[in-house]
């Protein structure tokens, strides 16, 4: 089906991606002339990203990791963004099948942080050297605009260890222009939202008719209109489980190039999360993807959209997410806690009432970051292209020649210094201090690296932490 009802949201057409993941497949010739087109960092269309989903050969499935890894590189080098989830309240008027916050789950335990509670949290957050944060809502009348302004003001004024929290993103319903003027206003960073499925029938069944979450339409132009808006920092996403996993990518795809030729700017970052377990949920689904599948859809969306962030979050395990990082993810989260309360409140054992879902990987910040430095990655908790006002990280990292060698690599070391010398551990802060001197003796311009020096001396031995 084409949904073609609402103007300006044409580019979802259902018998479009049925029919291009149906072709046969192509010459190995052809697969490879699209992987070239990608290293070249150009933007793939649906037919060539199609073609790449359908590829079963495991030799072109291997050229597919090995061109995406070297894209990877090619355009982010060994840089990660770092950032926590924080639960602001899962009160909802929705019936998500898959969810455990839905309203018809009665075990649930429904709770709204008030202002000295998300204080508490994220002074908790601050203390383990979290830069970062995505607030989480449910959706509720009082979780309106004003609401979640209230919250990320609450967060950027709460001042907890050596620094404060310098970016916060949303995770929420979608919202009217109206409201998101208001969000904006209140200095947010990327809005987020998930289509959860493309596939029209199946978003029917999972939404039951009747509740807030069952317009589809309304949910696919909700970023549409955030950009109307003036947040022109946005996330995609859909929800890995419910339809296939190839169509659903194609739909992702469909809709960064849709946001790219409406507003000149595609999606800051793009989400996949794969269906987990939650409290009281049937968990048999006919469409839940295996870790191969997951990670063919991975390098794909790499290749697709080259200069798209990509976000796994610890709903998957460790050991996924170590693989994804090096031939697609740019952006994790650590040490993350989705209970309600969950980072001063927790428990060792997940509490499956309390959660939205049950997570693959509970580690700890300080054991995340150093398994990302062993593995040769240079963590960053950098936010300055947002603190010098510009829009997303994208626009100069990408726009300017040069500027990630000269500004992104060294911000990056002067933060990880940061967490190095105020939070890690001493196993942590041995491996991170090896990376850094790597880093800057790697250095080919001699000015940039004697300022770094300086800089990082600073840091070493003061408080200050304005650069
Ligand atoms: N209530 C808002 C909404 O629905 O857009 C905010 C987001 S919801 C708290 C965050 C996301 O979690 C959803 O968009 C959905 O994709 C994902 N999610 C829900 N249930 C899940 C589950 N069982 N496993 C994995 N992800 C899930
Ligand atoms: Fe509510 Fe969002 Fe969960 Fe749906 S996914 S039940 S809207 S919290």
């Amino acid at each position: 089906m084409n949904i073609n009802a609402r103007p300006g949201i044409d580019f979802i057409d259902e018998g479009l991606f049925e029919a291009l993941l149906k072709k046969p497949a192509p010459e190995s010739s052809r697969i490879r002339e699209i992987l070239a087109k990608s290293l070249d960092r150009q933007w793939l269309d649906l037919d060539e990203t199609a073609i790449l989903l359908a590829v079963r050969d495991p030799d072109l499935k291997q050229e597919i990791y090995d061109t995406a890894r070297e894209l990877k590189d090619r355009v982010y080098g060994k840089r990660i963004v770092l950032f926590a989830p924080l639960y602001i309240g899962n009160e909802c008027i929705n019936d998500c099948s898959y969810c455990g916050f839905r309203s018809s789950n009665k075990e649930a335990v429904r709770r709204t942080l008030d202002d000295s509670e998300i204080g508490k949290q994220v002074k908790a957050l601050e203390s383990v050297g979290h830069k970062r944060l995505i607030l989480v809502y449910g959706e509720h009348p009082r979780y309106d605009a004003d609401f979640i302004a209230r919250t990320v003001r609450t967060v950027y004024e709460t001042r907890g260890g050596h620094d404060e929290i310098r970016r916060v993103n949303i995770n929420a319903a979608p919202l009217d222009e109206e409201g998101y003027r208001i969000v904006h206003e209140a200095g947010i960073g990327t809005y987020q939202i998930f289509q959860e499925t493309y596939h029209h029938e199946t978003y029917g069944r999972v939404h039951p008719r009747g509740t807030r979450k069952s317009d589809y339409l309304w949910r696919l132009g909700g970023l549409d209109r955030a950009m109307a808006a003036g947040c022109d920092d946005v996330g995609i996403g859909a929800l890995f489980g419910l339809y296939d996993w190839r169509f659903e990518a194609l739909g992702l795809v469909a809709h960064a190039l849709h946001l790219q030729a409406a507003f000149g700017v595609g999606p800051h970052t793009i989400s996949f999360p794969r269906l987990q377990p939650a409290s009281n949920m049937d968990f048999q689904q006919a469409h839940l993807v295996s870790d191969d599948d997951f990670y063919h859809l991975v390098a794909v969306l790499r290749l697709a959209v080259p200069y798209t962030g990509l976000i796994c979050t610890a709903r998957e395990r460790a050991e996924v997410r170590r693989n994804v990082l090096g031939f697609g993810v740019s952006q994790i989260d650590a040490g993350s806690r989705i209970e309600i309360g969950g980072y001063t409140e927790s428990n060792e054992v997940q509490e499956m009432d309390r959660e939205q879902f049950a997570l693959g990987d509970i580690r700890p910040l300080d054991i995340v970051m150093r398994e990302l430095l062993e593995d040769g990655y240079l963590p960053s908790f950098c936010t300055a292209c947002y603190r010098l006002g510009r829009t997303g990280e994208h626009f100069m990292e990408f726009s300017i020649p040069g500027f990630i060698k000269r500004f992104c690599t060294p911000n990056a070391l002067t933060t990880l210094t940061e967490y190095l010398t105020d939070y890690a551990s001493e196993r942590t802060h041995a491996v991170g201090k090896k990376l850094v001197d790597d880093e800057i003796a790697r250095l080919d311009d001699n000015a940039t690296r004697r300022k770094l020096i300086q800089r990082i001396e600073q840091i070493q031995t003061s408080d200050a932490r304005d650069f």
